[in-house]
């Protein structure tokens, strides 16, 4: 039998659903309900995270790999925990949308390390009371998506979940992915995700819209005590202090998004990690082209409100709602707009310093601030690859000419041709400007290459390579998961053998849906 180190801290601290059928519902007054997850038929581990399981201190391979596989799937409980669903509301493209939860995830244990409690969630496990009218199922297609991206975010040193494994269930589920009537069978799927806790903003959200203060205060407790205890000891000093550090670790991920050019697809409050950590991972997408006004999701793409350019506006617009859902009990509006306000002068200032170190600069001059917007307002001008143009970059030095620094970048262009004109004369400037204030010292040039590499990935998950991962998948094929894997390990790092993956997207993935074109549908 396996031995985990078990705990229960949330089942525990918080409020359960007393009904134990599954079945659709409302459930008020409580955090969770207890449900099991469906029974599959032809279960298959496919994919694992060595470094998340030894975070965990288990193996999914060997002596108890069957005992794994039993758990990954849903076909058993881990003996001593009862599996449970979260309840939480949300706010969906801005509309307040009420009750949602746990329509498809299940908590299968929280287990307990030396540095931290880990829950074991998974997605795609069947119907929960939360399902509404879904069916709690995931595909193989976006189970591979979020498996593959949030252990190349980790790697990249961006706050996440993480995910565990990726098993494939035996079962087929249908999906109409376009969203236009057409339904097809598609390989199920379930991702073991795994984090501190998978507390939500809207976790709160729904105990104010119902006016429970009490179970609010109990969640604020519980998330205080549990994940934020250098805030201090409850009461309203604290709860202050927690908000503003759930502010700052926001802001600080969504930095890191910027830093990359990740875009998530669906910043909805319900999809927002009480503990600053990028969760759900749907349609989202990585920038190809540099483009503020880039999103991947299908469903948003009329008004763009998730767009690249606008994560941090919507950052701020969801913590305004935890500050409401935080309102009751904490009772001081000044205290809370002010930690809000804090969030717009301190997104500057850390926005700024994350494009400085981009460019390898160091100063906060406003001079660095102008190199800054006016690189921004240029790479709009032509189609330019946002993970090429940066990696290539560190190859400018103080003595190349603009010409010279160009033709270093050139690459990064999709259409080289159309660089003529006037964007060739405001990239010329561009790069007169910044070649202006390189170092021109050793210590300090090799200093900044390295700033600048640590900064610049060399290997994201580019839409269309999850796409190729996918497609190979479908046909038995896992290898592409596994080489992403490995290569995502170490996105920083010159890795020759990867080279090709080094590459702006093909022109085939321009137009084609999961590369460039995402719907919810998962
Ligand atoms: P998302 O947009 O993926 O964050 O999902 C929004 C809400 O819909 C959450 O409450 C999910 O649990 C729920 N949901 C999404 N897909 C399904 C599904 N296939 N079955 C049940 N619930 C789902
Ligand atoms: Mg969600």
């Amino acid at each position: 039998m396996l031995k985990l180190n078990l705990d229960d801290t949330f089942t525990r601290n918080l409020p359960a659903d007393p009904i134990s059928e599954n079945y659709r519902r409302q459930v008020p007054g409580a955090c969770y309900s207890y449900v099991n997850p469906k029974p599959v038929s032809e279960a298959a581990l496919i994919a694992w995270s060595e470094e998340v399981s030894s975070l965990l201190g288990i193996q999914l391979q060997g002596d108890h790999a069957q005992e794994w596989l039993d758990i990954l799937s849903g076909n058993k409980n881990v003996v001593g925990f009862k599996p449970y669903a979260q309840c939480y509301g949300g706010h969906q493209f801005g509309h307040w949308a009420g009750q949602l939860g746990d329509g498809r995830a299940i908590n299968i244990a929280e287990i307990k390390t030396e540095t931290s409690n880990y829950i074991l969630q998974l997605k795609g496990a069947g119907p929960t009371p939360y399902s509404r009218s879904a069916d709690g199922l995931a595909v193989l297609r976006s189970s591979i998506r979020e498996f593959l991206c949030s252990e190349a975010m980790f790697h990249l040193g961006i706050p996440t979940t993480r995910a565990l494994s990726l098993v494939l269930s035996g079962e087929e589920v249908m999906r109409d992915m376009l969203y236009d009537g057409n339904s097809k069978p598609e390989p199920g799927a379930i991702v073991c995700r795994v984090a501190p806790t998978f507390i939500r903003f809207g976790n709160f959200q729904l105990f104010l819209a119902r006016k429970d203060h009490k179970n609010l205060r109990v969640l604020m407790d519980y998330t205080l005590k549990q994940f934020y205890p250098e805030c201090g000891q409850a009461g309203k000093a604290a709860y202050l202090n927690m908000f503003k550090a759930i502010c700052e670790r926001t802001l600080d991920m969504i930095i890191h998004w910027q830093r990359v050019g990740f875009v998530h697809g669906v910043m909805n409050t319900d999809n927002m990690s009480i503990l600053g950590q990028t969760i759900d991972y749907g349609p989202y997408g990585w920038l190809e082209g540099y483009d503020h006004g880039w999103t991947p999701n299908t469903t948003d793409r009329q008004h763009k409100r998730y767009r690249y350019g606008q994560q941090a506006s919507i950052g701020l617009w969801n913590l305004a709602q935890l500050a409401s859902a935080f309102h009751p009990i904490i009772e001081d509006q000044e205290a809370l707009q002010a930690i809000l306000d804090a969030y717009q002068s301190d997104f500057h200032q850390k926005y700024t310093l994350m494009m400085a170190q981009k460019l390898g600069l160091h100063s906060n001059t406003e001079q660095i601030k102008s190199i800054i917007s006016t690189l921004l307002e240029t790479l709009h001008l032509a189609e330019t690859d946002m993970t090429i143009f940066f990696r290539a970059l560190s190859e400018v030095q103080f003595d190349d000419s603009a010409a010279s620094a160009l033709s270093k970048i050139h690459q990064a262009f999709y259409q080289p041709e159309d660089i003529t004109g006037l964007v060739l004369q405001k990239w010329t400037q561009w790069f007169e400007s910044y070649i202006e204030v390189l170092p021109n010292e050793s210590t300090a040039i090799a200093q900044r290459m390295s700033t600048m590499q640590h900064s610049n990935p060399k290997y994201v998950l580019r839409n269309y390579m999850a796409q190729l991962a996918i497609e190979e998948a479908e046909k038995g094929n896992y290898t592409l998961i596994e080489s992403f894997m490995d290569m995502l390990k170490q996105p920083y790092t010159e890795q020759p053998k990867y080279d090709k993956w080094y590459a702006k997207r093909p022109e085939w993935a321009r137009h084609k849906v999961g590369c460039s074109m995402l719907s919810c549908s998962s």
